[in-house]
């Protein structure tokens, strides 16, 4: 009688649920395996895991994720992710290839994409170098280095904190209640970091490559050109050239190289065109990993511009 066989029916269609959910349930305790490409976006991921977990950092801190290899236990983080943060094509060009040929299991999650952040277009003309068909370094026409405007990493601790409660929802409240801290803490920043450029707001300066696009728009800062249009490839002879008669057309306080570039260029750019040399680092290479690597970036690089626009060379 069909009215007999229906329970034995619910019966094996729940024990045929039953194990793979028991699976899952266990999986779910322990935290999911995740990464995170570069050590600013590394940084903010670390603070929603905090107390939780801790990501894995997939790019070599003061290694160019423009031109970047995997080394093997590099590509096997990667594979063996469940939740993956990258920028996008734009930076990490290298990556679009292995993250496409993950298996469906792992969420990747592309931050230039996350709702709410700001976009800046690449900048050209003038003392910008700048080229629409340079692939490497600007897939979209967009300025890559998007982590440096705080506001864009309030929009990106949100997205995190539902990205990972999604794939372990067991610890979404403390996902949750970290990233409201650190969206207080990024606002407390914002202020301090305001305080700290506002009396060398409109000196103008020229930059070795156009990475702080994001910066200085959330802080409106005077930058006036960059030397190059990607860390990885330094300038010639003629390039120098024109960035000295640059830095004296515009009167610019300061030429900031980065730490690839090599200082010798750098002195020669400044020859008697009465700027001062400093030095900036996007990716803070220099900076211990964790939660609070990211305001140390920030802060370290409203010092280093402050100090050399404010009048003493930053070295
Ligand atoms: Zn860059």
């Amino acid at each position: 009688m069909p009215r007999r066989l229906l329970p034995r029916r619910i019966l094996a269609a729940i024990a045929f649920l039953a194990a793979p959910l028991a699976t899952a349930g266990r999986c779910a305790a322990d935290t999911p395996a995740v990464v995170a490409s570069i050590a600013p976006l590394h940084s903010l991921v670390a603070g929603v895991m905090a107390g939780v977990g801790a990501p894995a950092l997939l790019i070599r801190p003061g290694a160019s994720p423009h031109a970047y290899a995997f080394k093997p236990s590099e590509a096997r983080a990667l594979r063996h992710a469940k939740v993956v943060f990258w920028i996008g094509e734009g930076l990490e060009t290298f990556l679009a290839r292995p993250l496409r040929s993950l298996s469906g299991e792992a969420v990747v999650v592309e931050m230039t994409r996350v709702p709410g952040v700001v976009l800046h277009r690449a900048r050209a003309g003038g003392i910008w170098e700048g080229r629409a068909d340079d692939r490497d370094h600007d897939h979209e026409g967009h300025n890559p280095h998007l982590w440096l405007d705080p506001v864009n990493a309030k929009a990106w601790v949100e997205a995190i904190a539902r990205e990972l409660t999604a794939a372990d929802p067991a610890n979404g409240a403390a996902y949750a209640a970290n990233a409201r801290a650190m969206r207080q803490r990024l606002d407390a920043l914002i202020e301090e970091l305001e305080a700290v450029l506002a009396p060398v707001r409109q000196r103008p300066y020229v930059v070795f490559h156009d990475a702080y696009h994001y910066f200085e728009a959330r802080f409106r800062l005077n930058a006036v050109g960059s030397v190059a249009v990607s860390p990885d490839r330094p300038p010639g002879a003629r390039r120098l050239i024109e960035i000295r008669d640059g830095l004296r057309a515009r009167q610019a306080a300061c030429l900031f190289a980065e730490p690839q570039f090599p200082p010798r260029l750098a002195r020669t750019a400044i020859e008697g065109t009465g700027a001062r040399l400093g030095t900036l680092d996007p990716l803070g290479a220099a900076i211990p990993n964790g939660p609070e690597m990211y305001f140390q970036l920030l802060r370290s690089l409203a010092a280093d511009l402050g100090a050399c626009l404010g009048g003493s060379t930053s070295r």
